[in-house]
């Protein structure tokens, strides 16, 4: 008999938890001949959503959870649960229903009938989001899909099933600085897409404010692409040209325009800043992974869960 582990990253959740594990274990008990593990990464939330998990893995055994430390991230806390995971498929799915439960039957025959290592959500709106975070999401993947040549388009999540296969080799990937979405392109492995519809969340809020989404997306863009660096080289070069022509054309023509003259220094110097930024994202990212800190840190598990 297969078994699916289910991985729910939570950040102060606790106003869906309880709904989110209704609806899940009702969708899971349908589907036959499995046995299934609810495993709660707990993202040191601040709300009470580790005392619902407490409560959740006395009441029903398949329910454990993991608590970290503090707040170390989503992609953190679905490294975690694949770490913890010891299913034969294994799903990650966010805990406000956004990720419908009821395409776990289908996730579940295309990866243990249909031959796919993996079978993924690909969200085809986005409904009910802010007009802004919609269109700077949009650009963020279309950029990131030509920079660094991977399926990472526009709605495709985090939400999938895997085969342990799959899994094994993520969890062989020992860098620090980990964005999943690149990791799950990167292993490769054959996925079957199926498209489904934005819902709003079923309570409470997006974790996600505006920095933390910036910082996200400079993480999938500096883990994943060393473009960044070629386009310095390649303005430099252009930017040398130009001068050089520049100087030629001065020689021949007389010009004297202390304005042009600051403008060009104050753009030469922004850019040059940026580009020194550039490289120093590189280099910390370095840095980061030569420390080789620990990714999360576990406060707490359920009993049931070593
Ligand atoms: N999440 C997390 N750590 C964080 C932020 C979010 O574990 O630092 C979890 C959150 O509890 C949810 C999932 O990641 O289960 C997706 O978060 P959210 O719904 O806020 O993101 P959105 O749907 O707005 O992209
Ligand atoms: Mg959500």
């Amino acid at each position: 008999m297969n078994k699916i582990s289910v991985v729910v990253p939570c950040f102060n959740e606790e106003e869906v938890l309880s709904m989110f594990y209704k609806k899940t274990s009702e969708v899971l008990n349908e589907i036959e001949d499995i046995t299934y593990e609810l495993l709660f990464v707990d993202d040191g939330s601040k709300d009470h959503t580790k005392d619902i998990l407490r409560a959740l893995s006395l009441k029903d055994d398949r329910c454990e959870f993991v608590s970290f430390s503090r707040n170390f991230g989503k992609e953190a806390a679905m490294f975690a649960g694949l770490k913890k995971s010891s299913g034969d498929y294994v799903v990650i799915m966010d805990a406000d229903l956004q990720h419908p439960p009821v395409l776990l039957k289908e996730m579940y025959k295309a990866v243990s009938e249909e031959g796919y290592d993996c079978c993924a959500g690909k969200r085809v709106d986005r409904t009910g989001e802010g007009k802004i975070r919609n269109f700077l999401s949009h650009t963020f993947y279309k950029v990131m899909q030509k920079m660094c040549k991977m399926d990472m388009s526009d709605g495709c999540g985090d939400f999938r099933m895997m085969s342990r296969q799959m899994v094994d080799a993520i969890l062989e990937l020992k860098e620090y600085n980990r964005y999943m979405k690149g990791l799950f392109s990167f292993v490769g492995f054959d996925t079957k897409w199926i498209e489904f519809h934005n819902v709003q969340r079923a309570a409470g809020n997006s974790k996600w404010n505006f920095s933390k989404l910036f910082a996200y997306a400079m993480e999938g863009m500096f883990s994943f692409s060393t473009a960044p660096i070629v386009w310095i080289g390649n303005i430099g070069t252009a930017i040398m040209i130009a001068s050089i022509l520049m100087t030629l054309f001065g020689l021949l023509v007389h010009v004297t325009s202390m304005f042009h003259l600051v403008c060009l220094i104050l753009f030469l110097s922004g850019l040059q800043m940026l580009f020194v930024a550039i490289l120093g994202q590189y280099m910390t990212k370095d840095y980061m992974e030569s420390k080789q800190r620990p990714i999360y840190i576990v406060k707490e598990t359920s009993k049931n869960l070593s």
